[in-house]
């Protein structure tokens, strides 16, 4: 979930006071802890703030206001025309593989490296490599005995928006979601990687350099980006301190009540 609306401030009196008593009663050893940090992770299978698909072992996220990713939903909705039960649906449904969007991944190889291929645990130089290692042997490779000859490789530190908490997916600094959007907002401060950097420095495991027509606008453009959506996550980073301990105040008041789940993805 992205939080995006700035309530209207309460006169600052009065919000300094019930920021104290916010802080003391998340402070509290009855708080859950699970709603204190600024990037609240849901666990899967949460009672109230359950997010992933109902199919046994299954990491997608929810679609809709159903229980079932879209690919679950699908198969179901086939399960359900020629006469099956829900029931013994999710008792037999297949395994969907990992969706993209519930968490960024990492290198199987590179612990500081985001995966491209997420099935594979892979980041894009290795998933490179893989592939050229399986195509010069006819598709007749071993993944385990290719995965022990590889080494890793260092990362490209953190994502540079502010409020996010992903790493880098390339020198230019900004996590995958955030390089789409950065060039589908026209690329604010023309920060550029060299052209075919991927097979000029990538894939030989070099770093590219980055140019900037004006490196400021880009830093501006990054103060200012929004959260990626991750269904899994409530970032408060960048919120004003009252806002952020209203939401989780709010979050774990809501589980000690006895009520339906709320829907983090909306
Ligand atoms: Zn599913
Ligand atoms: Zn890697
Ligand atoms: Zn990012």
């Amino acid at each position: 979930m992205t939080v995006t609306t700035l309530l209207p401030q309460p006169d600052t009196r009065t919000g300094r006071d019930r920021l104290e008593v916010l802080t003391a009663l998340i402070s509290a050893p009855s708080f859950d802890p699970l709603f204190r940090p600024d990037i609240i992770k849901v666990p899967p299978n949460h009672p109230v703030y359950r997010w992933n698909c109902l199919s046994a072992d299954c990491d997608r996220s929810t679609m809709g206001h159903g229980d079932l990713c879209s690919s679950h939903e699908m198969l179901w909705r086939d399960h359900r025309d020629r006469g099956g039960t829900r029931a013994e649906f999710l008792r037999t449904a297949p395994s969907v593989g990992p969706g993209d969007g519930v968490e960024q991944r990492t290198c199987g190889i590179c612990p500081e490296r985001p995966a491209r291929h997420l099935t594979l645990e892979l980041c894009q130089y290795h998933e490179f490599r893989w592939y050229n290692h399986r195509g010069r042997r006819d598709g007749d490779a071993d993944f385990d005995s290719w995965l022990l000859d590889q080494h890793p490789l260092p990362g490209f530190h953190s994502c540079r928006v502010q409020v996010c908490p992903e790493v880098a997916d390339s020198p230019l600094g900004l996590c995958f979601r955030h390089e789409r959007r950065y060039r589908r907002h026209g690329r604010p401060g023309g920060a550029t990687l060299p052209s075919q950097w991927g097979t000029r420095y990538g894939r030989r495991g070099l770093v590219a350099p980055v140019s900037y027509e004006d490196e400021h606008a880009f830093e501006r453009w990054c103060a200012s980006a929004v959260a990626v959506l991750r269904p899994a996550q409530v970032n408060l980073r960048g919120l004003h301190p009252l806002l952020q301990a209203e939401i989780k105040w709010g979050m774990f008041a809501y589980t000690q009540k006895a009520h339906g789940r709320w829907e983090l993805v909306t």
